[in-house]
């Protein structure tokens, strides 16, 4: 069933637990998370990438995800993931989605302030908003660049949230969630990934909305688990997922075209690397 993420994450906290999100940059991989939410019995949320929800077909995708999470036998909510435009949050919340992170975190503050309220005032009071607060590095969608070899490839830390801006910025915007730069990155991590649990404390008792981890991949188990005292309710997945499934692939692709271009298999392969992950995750974020 879809679900208001807000309730999602809320009902998550209150059991000690988290909820994760996953991006989707496609439907087989979507068909995954969601048979894996269902096999655990839990929630789960979808995320879109905005260089998908700028497009026709990847509006259709949401489309498509929004009746994937009606159907589904647990709640499921759909997120317009990182949006700075407005136009694409329209589209997005047009074509299904229920939710968006207004992402101004690159902006000047005023200006963050100004792109989540504007969000609002566009999309109306029952659209679910995440806003962010703090320059995450790295890239979403590539984990690194081509032009970097990937052993040595990384992400450094960029700026911290500010905790002194937290209260202003949760009154003024209205978010319902605010994702937190506390050591996270997007893409891969420069060296070992160090989460700063004293911002993230000094954070968490200045707002009671929920915290979003976004760049969880690369951050050990045991450290996430932690996360949820700290009020972080919804931790954002991307890059292992990717990880898993081109190697995945990669490894089974020469045996299925051997196989008479078994395509139809391979998606299978697919579809269990994606599910076994989001199967994992979700055990380690469920108390
Ligand atoms: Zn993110």
């Amino acid at each position: 069933m879809r679900t208001q993420l807000d309730q999602l994450v809320t009902s998550a906290l209150q059991q000690g637990s988290a909820v994760p999100a996953f991006t989707c940059y496609d439907f087989t991989t979507a068909l995954a998370v969601v048979g894996a939410a269902e096999e655990s019995g839990r929630g789960v949320i979808l995320l879109v990438a905005p260089k998908t929800a700028a497009t026709p077909n990847g509006l259709r995708l949401i489309a498509a995800l929004r009746g994937l999470a009606d159907a589904a036998s647990v709640p499921v909510a759909v997120q317009l993931d990182h949006a700075s435009d407005l136009q694409v949050m329209a589209d997005a919340v047009g074509a299904g989605a229920d939710s968006v992170l207004a992402d101004g975190s690159s902006l000047p503050y005023e200006d963050n302030v100004a792109l989540v309220v504007a969000a609002r005032e566009l999309l109306g009071a029952d659209v679910v908003l995440e806003a962010e607060l703090g320059g995450l590095a790295g890239d979403e969608d590539r984990a690194f660049s081509a032009d970097q070899p990937a052993a040595e490839a990384g992400v450094s830390v960029a700026g911290l949230t500010d905790s002194a801006q937290v209260e202003d910025f949760v009154a003024r915007t209205g978010a319902q969630l605010l994702a937190v730069a506390v050591g996270n990155v997007h893409g891969k991590y420069k060296g070992e990934p160090q989460l700063r649990w004293d911002v993230l404390q000094d954070i968490a008792v200045r707002t009671h909305i929920p915290l979003v981890l976004h760049g969880a991949s690369g951050i050990p188990a045991e450290e996430l688990v932690k996360a949820a005292a700290m009020n972080v309710g919804k931790v954002n997945f991307n890059t292992e997922l990717r990880t898993g499934v081109l190697a995945t692939l990669q490894e089974q692709l020469p045996a299925h075209r051997a196989d008479g271009e078994n395509l139809q298999a391979l998606l299978g392969h697919w579809n269990r690397s994606a599910g076994e992950f989001a199967g994992a995750t979700l055990a380690t974020l469920t108390r």
